[in-house]
């Protein structure tokens, strides 16, 4: 990165993010790797597929042959590029996450982007957190027959949370990747001259509000404290 002139994004370690109309590049330092995370249209994608694939550096080019100097450099140099799908399933959402069978057959819960996909642009970790909490709800069970009462209560208690999560993130997607216009103008003013960032933000990174809602989740608790109150109001124990 220093040989190319790129010191600037690896010193000091920060995200760094461009965005553009319909697509976004971030950039961020883990450990001695700079990734290099482009979004753009799938428009043109004569298939669908799931899981990374390699993309061609050609192609590559092409989509950001406009965009800042930076990147094209970092695409001209970086190697590796994979390319990835992302499945939006907002507009097929499952009505339940959990199949609670009775005593004697067999239960099921989906954990993950299974249940609660979302854009990959804020680090929300939801996958780990639904199951800390599913984890530490089953680790109270006493009896086989708990298990049906304890998944419908994982899913009572994550879904409000993956809900506003994936609302934000789908705001964040919006303002991040505008097309050019009066509104691109707005949100760049806002980056540009507003000190302080408050509460509503259009970089969600920043809002004070939701960085603070979102990195101080403790499934541990959260999930003990429910079954807490389940048991206090279930006649059973
Ligand atoms: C480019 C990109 C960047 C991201 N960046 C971030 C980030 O910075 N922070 C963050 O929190 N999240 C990020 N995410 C989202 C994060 O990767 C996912 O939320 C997380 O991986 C979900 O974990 P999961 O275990 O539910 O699913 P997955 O990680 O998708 O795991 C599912 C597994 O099931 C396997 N599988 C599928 N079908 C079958 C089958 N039939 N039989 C057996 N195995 C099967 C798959 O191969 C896969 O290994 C990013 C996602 C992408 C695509």
């Amino acid at each position: 990165m220093r040989a190319l002139g790129l010191d600037d994004l690896i010193d000091p370690p920060c995200i760094h993010a461009w965005l553009g109309p319909g697509s976004l590049a971030v950039g961020y330092v883990l450990k001695d790797v700079f990734n290099f995370v482009l979004t753009c249209s799938s428009d043109g994608e004569s298939e669908v597929f799931l899981g990374p694939r390699e993309v061609e550096e050609e192609d590559l080019r092409a989509v950001f042959r406009q965009w800042d100097p930076k990147i094209r450099t970092l695409v001209e140099n970086g190697h590796g590029y994979l390319k990835w799908p992302l499945l939006d399933n907002s507009q097929t959402e499952l009505s339940s996450w959990v199949h609670a069978a009775p005593e004697d057959k067999l239960s099921l819960a989906l954990v993950g982007d299974s249940a609660h996909a979302i854009g990959p642009y804020i680090g929300a970790a939801l996958g780990f957190e639904s199951a800390t909490v599913l984890g530490k709800i089953l680790a109270q069970a006493r009896q086989q027959a708990d298990i049906p009462a304890m998944l419908r209560l994982y899913e009572s208690l994550r879904r409000p949370r993956t809900d506003l999560v994936r609302g934000v993130t789908q705001k964040m997607a919006r303002e991040w990747m505008l097309p050019d216009g009066p509104l691109q103008v707005d949100r760049d003013d806002i980056f540009v001259h507003e000190g302080t960032p408050l509460q509503g933000y259009p970089n969600a990174l920043q809002d004070p509000f939701s960085q603070r809602w979102l990195y101080s989740f403790d499934g541990e608790k959260e999930a003990l404290e429910a079954w807490r109150l389940y048991r206090e109001n279930c006649p059973m124990y």
